[in-house]
């Protein structure tokens, strides 16, 4: 929904970018949306490229703006500093290496800019305005070509030691299973993720040359037994996660986010019966696995409601 606000009011930028797209907002404090931009990233580009169009992004977003933007936060997919000055490592971005982002961007924009990790943005977006409203221990999973993670404790987005925790999509499930992107064998990425997903699918559903996780959780919808059968074992392997994380995190919610976890029941259903078979029941009993509700303007919003919490008056 996008909303007019008054024309003296603050706004922040919001910019998530990923390895296919950028996707920005500009957002009043209440999470209203003035002005959207999508464009293609090109993670095949160099570091340099990519930063060019994130400038470009803001800049556009900025025009007849400047008076009233006070900062600009940005989700980056891969492992980033508690500071939010650098891009240690990207899954995206392979040859990006301890990338400083911030710095960079900084020399081209001359506004206050707040970075952190994609899913920490889309968990703080839901937090604010959408599925974990009121909610002070969740745990976010975000389902794309990577499966991210987040997780709040307290009330606080949590960071762990360097600013990297919530990597949850690399927690193993089966320790002698398929080898990840990440070097680790056997872990949720490597069942769910697309590739892995998609991988998994074209064994099961023939004669359908262009499976994607989105097709195949369509066609799960749509009452094929094949397809349904996969999205049951997808979220059979999800189930096994979040059991564990229930366990680990006693959260209120689960949130799941990304394409696939709009496909209806089937999903959910095999998540609750492997979560149901596994972790405490007392644990269970307290926590509902349900699906964001941002859709992907979650990242933004997230990163455009950080601007305003740093940014006092
Ligand atoms: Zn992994």
């Amino acid at each position: 929904m996008i909303l007019t606000v008054t024309d003296n009011e603050k706004l922040a930028i919001g910019l998530d970018y990923g390895g296919k797209n950028i996707k920005a907002g500009l957002m009043a404090r209440d999470g209203c949306i003035l002005t959207e931009h999508q464009s293609a990233t090109g993670a095949e580009l160099s570091y340099q490229a990519v930063v060019e169009k994130l400038v470009l992004a803001i800049r556009e977003l900025l025009v007849g703006n400047e008076s009233r933007v006070i900062g600009v936060g940005i989700g980056s997919p891969g492992l980033i500093d508690l500071e939010g000055t650098t891009i240690f490592t990207s899954p995206n971005f392979l040859y990006w290496k301890d990338q400083p982002l911030k710095k960079d961007l900084q020399k081209s924009i001359d506004l206050p800019i707040f970075i952190n990790n994609d899913v920490n943005m889309l968990a703080i977006g839901e937090h604010r305005f959408g599925a974990a409203r009121g909610c002070r221990n969740f745990i976010c999973l975000a389902l794309g070509t990577g499966v991210g993670g987040a997780i709040f404790v307290d009330g606080e987005l949590y960071r762990g030691a360097t600013g990297t925790a919530g990597e949850l999509g690399h927690m193993t499930i089966n320790f002698d299973g398929p080898i990840c992107k990440c070097g680790n064998r056997g872990d949720l990425e490597s069942y769910i993720g697309a590739d892995y997903l998609v991988k998994r699918a074209s064994k099961k559903i023939r004669g359908c040359p262009e499976l994607t996780p989105k097709i195949i959780a369509e066609m799960a919808y749509q009452g094929d037994r094949d397809a349904a059968e996969v999205m049951a074992e997808t979220g059979r392997y999800l189930g096994v996660a979040c059991a564990s994380f229930i366990n680990i995190f006693n959260p209120e919610k689960i949130i799941i986010g990304g394409g696939i976890a709009q496909s209806g029941d089937i999903l959910f259903r095999a998540i609750q019966d492997e979560v149901g078979e596994r972790a405490y029941t007392q644990l269970v009993k307290n926590v509902e696995i349900i699906p964001a509700q941002l859709g992907n303007r979650a990242g933004l919003m997230g990163a455009a409601a950080t601007v305003f919490e740093s940014i006092r008056g």
